[in-house]
């Protein structure tokens, strides 16, 4: 794996610091030209440990062990504003502004690669490897519903539930019940009993991370317990 180091102004110095999270964006800019400007730029404070191109060219701008700010105000599992203990990586895309769009295959096998090398060197739990809007789901959206985590889980780097056809509605007095599993899952979320708009949008994160074939729906349905609460079993187990 070859990586072009090109440098972001954007980061503090961590003296030694405790990587637990890999988070993965999309740029939302029209070109990666684009985007590597914006990582760099001191104009608008943002930057990435890596910005994969189309192409599968892996440029880094921040050392693994300095902290870059790609994340901003987050949140997942107690663990609040989580630049200080992850890396960032930035995919190439249009996104939801400029055109969202299927990730390339080239770029694809790029992040999975960089994945298995940082997750071996720094020791991170699969189930830590996260999308912006899991840590930050009412401001972001992206990597988005496009986002192959099914390729990930394949290569042993993400996990997902065990899918079911169930259509079965969500009832009302098992709002909460959700509400509870997404936030022992790692979502920041209050237990209003209520599918308030925070509720809808966590359930959009999830649902665009773990099951992104029920996003068609308008409906909430039962079976995302059941997903839910196999995914928290298995983070209990590893
Ligand atoms: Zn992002």
């Amino acid at each position: 794996m070859k990586i072009e180091f090109n440098k972001s102004p954007n980061f503090n110095e961590a003296r030694k610091r405790n990587i637990k999270y890999i988070i993965i964006h999309y740029t939302g800019m029209k070109t990666a030209k684009e985007s590597l400007k914006r990582l760099k730029s001191k104009k608008y404070k943002v930057s990435s440990h890596y910005l994969i191109y189309e192409s599968g060219k892996i440029i880094q701008l921040v050392n693994d062990k300095d902290i870059a700010w790609h994340a901003g105000i987050s949140y997942w599992q107690k663990d609040k504003n989580l630049n200080s203990k992850s890396i960032g990586i930035e995919l190439q895309n249009k996104g939801s502004k400029f055109g969202y769009h299927s990730f390339k295959k080239s770029q694809i096998n790029a992040l999975i690669s960089l994945l298995k090398d940082l997750k071996a060197k720094h020791k991170i739990k699969i189930y830590n490897i996260l999308g912006h809007s899991d840590i930050a789901p009412l401001r972001k959206s992206d990597p988005g519903y496009l986002f192959p985590w099914h390729k990930l889980a394949i290569n042993g780097l993400a996990i997902l539930p065990k899918k079911n056809n169930s259509n079965i509605l969500l009832k009302n007095s098992e709002i909460k019940s959700l509400q509870l599993l997404l936030r022992n899952f790692g979502y920041k979320i209050s237990l209003s009993s209520l599918m308030d708009k925070e509720t809808l949008q966590v359930i959009y994160a999830f649902e665009s991370h773990y099951c992104p074939e029920e996003l068609d729906e308008f409906s909430v349905k039962r079976k995302l317990l059941g997903y839910l609460r196999y995914l928290i079993s298995i983070k209990r187990e590893t």
